[in-house]
């Protein structure tokens, strides 16, 4: 979490990028006199200057969105659907040149930032089908001449506030089926890593999609608490840290709007006894590890049943040195920096505080970092954590691994039940019995069988369960189109002068 309102305000450079907003179709520079910094992780060295938008700039922006949401909602289907699949397109062919810009911003090595554009096109895809996903129900005679069906419609301006980790992924989870279901969207960023999102603004204005119809406001707290106060801002879309996400839950409502708000996460995956140990080590590493351990779906503890730990915590040892840590752009990092210098040193102090309070360090990744300033640190691996301890208690959101190690199958699901976050979950077993008994006990909203990051595909719909999103409605899939849209039910007869007549009671349908 980021306390922003006492962001750094740095000098404009010629040297530096200067990213700005994205309003009524064009690059609008910030008139508000805030800006902050944005670095390259891998080298340490700040690499331009982000906008900070003001209360009457994020108005602006939605007054333009608003203005272009009367014509957009009537573009046939047809048509818009067509312009996804240029969209599409578009981003398909730039997929690399987004790629770049995630690694030059967010640090994750360009293989790992080419599986997020892929990931975020999958959602893209989806939503060019959006001529069968807003299909309503018909009821012929559902009554004497009666017709009665439902139609969904969009809201009118809405608005997505996402996190640094997935700087494309997760707007285009957002953006996507918020245009195809006819609404405008308004994009604020991470103020971390935001010029992928001027560069797919680009895109969109390129493949047809009218000004106004996407915006982006570049800002921190003051951006988001004006579009939380906003009046024409219809509904928010929220994935980030879990305080801010009840935050932006608790004022949205209170304000009528619709609020999805995904927030933190703290991935238990499960081995029992009978895994295959060599396989639950790959999952555990490339899970644990990749992009650092920054994303929400990353596995953070490895919950050893049984004794397995004895065998899978050398497993994983003998992995580590071979995960080559680097500057993102070299084809052979593995893995890349943290996002800020800040979040390296706090992620690093778990392992002191691991020490402290009882674990055993198995690797500490001060020690194996690449020469010079960026936000490196290598991969680490705490065993016989407990819950009482602060690796265990909080999301480190870093490339640190918890083992914790307990006697019982009922004891592994009653950790993870009792974790206050419900995102992502994991079991390798070989018994399909008690994998499925996993999958009905556990409380979380994604469970991976012998998978150890189980994000949904397109067309179903990701999201947490407790501390881990606020909200009915998850993100992407079926449940973004419901969420995007509002339902009418109209009940038609088609006058009949013959059969009129008055008739005060109450209507009835047999
Ligand atoms: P964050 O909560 O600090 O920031 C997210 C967004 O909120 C940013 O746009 C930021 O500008 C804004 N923000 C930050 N502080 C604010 C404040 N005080 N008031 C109003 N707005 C504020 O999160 P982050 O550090 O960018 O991202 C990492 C977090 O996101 C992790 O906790 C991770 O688990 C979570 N995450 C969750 C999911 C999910 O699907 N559940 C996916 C990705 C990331």
């Amino acid at each position: 979490m980021t306390e922003l309102a006492d962001a750094p305000v740095a000098a404009p450079s010629t040297d530096l990028d200067h990213i700005t907003h994205w309003i009524g179709g064009a690059r609008v520079p910030g008139s508000s006199g805030r800006q902050g910094p944005v670095f390259n992780p891998s080298t340490g060295v700040q690499s331009g200057v982000v906008d900070l938008a003001s209360v009457d700039e994020v108005d602006a922006a939605v007054r333009s969105a608003k203005a272009a949401f009367r014509t957009w909602r009537s573009v046939p289907l047809g048509r818009r659907a067509e312009l996804f699949f240029s969209i599409r397109q578009l981003v398909h062919a730039h997929r690399e040149d987004i790629a770049r810009l995630l690694v030059a911003e967010h640090g994750k090595v360009l293989s790992d930032a080419m599986g997020e554009v892929a990931r975020g096109l999958e959602v893209i895809e989806y939503a060019c089908g959006l001529p069968t996903l807003l299909k309503g129900g018909f009821s012929e005679q559902a009554s004497s001449g009666i017709d009665v069906y439902s139609i969904r419609q969009p809201l009118g301006v809405v608005a997505g506030i996402t996190p640094f980790n997935f700087p494309a992924m997760v707007p285009m989870w957002m953006w996507a089926p918020a245009l195809a279901c006819g609404n405008c969207f308004v994009l604020k960023p991470s103020e971390k890593d935001p010029s992928s999102s001027l560069f797919v603004a680009e895109l969109l204005k390129q493949a047809g999609l009218p000004d106004g119809v996407f915006t982006v406001v570049q800002g921190d707290k003051v951006a988001v608490d004006a579009l939380l106060e906003h009046p024409d801002v219809s509904a928010v879309s929220f994935v980030g840290s879990t305080p801010i996400a009840r935050y932006i839950y608790e004022n949205g409502t209170k304000r009528g709007k619709r609020v999805q708000a995904l927030g933190g996460a703290k991935n238990h995956m499960v081995v029992l006894p009978d895994a295959d140990v060599e396989m639950a080590a790959d999952a555990a590493v490339s899970a644990a590890y990749g992009s650092a351990g920054e994303r929400c779906m990353a596995v953070s503890v490895v919950v050893a049943v049984g004794g397995v730990g004895d065998d899978l915590v050398p497993a994983i040892q003998k992995r580590l040195p071979d995960v080559k840590v680097g500057d993102g752009l070299d084809p052979a990092s593995e893995m890349g920096p943290l996002v800020t210098r800040e979040h390296r040193d706090k992620v690093a102090g778990y392992l002191d505080s691991g020490a402290s309070q009882g674990a055993t360090v198995v690797a500490d990744g001060r020690s194996t970092v690449p020469e010079g300033d960026g936000f490196f640190l290598g991969v680490s691996l705490l065993d016989n954590v407990t819950p009482e301890m602060d690796a265990y208690r909080d999301e480190i959101f870093g490339p640190v691994l918890s083992v914790v190690r307990v006697d019982t199958y009922e004891e592994a699901l009653r950790l993870v039940n009792d974790n206050p976050y419900g995102n992502g979950t994991a079991i390798f077993t070989r018994d399909g019995g008690v994998a499925r008994q996993f999958q009905f006990d556990v409380n979380a909203g994604m469970v991976g069988i012998n998978v150890p990051i189980p994000v949904p595909v397109a067309y179903y719909s990701f999201g947490g369960w407790k501390a881990s999103l606020f909200g009915d409605s998850h993100a992407y899939g079926p449940e973004s189109i419901h969420f995007y849209t509002r339902g009418k039910v109209v009940t038609s007869r088609w006058p009949d002068p013959a059969t009129s007549k008055v008739d005060l009671g109450f209507p009835q349908t047999r």
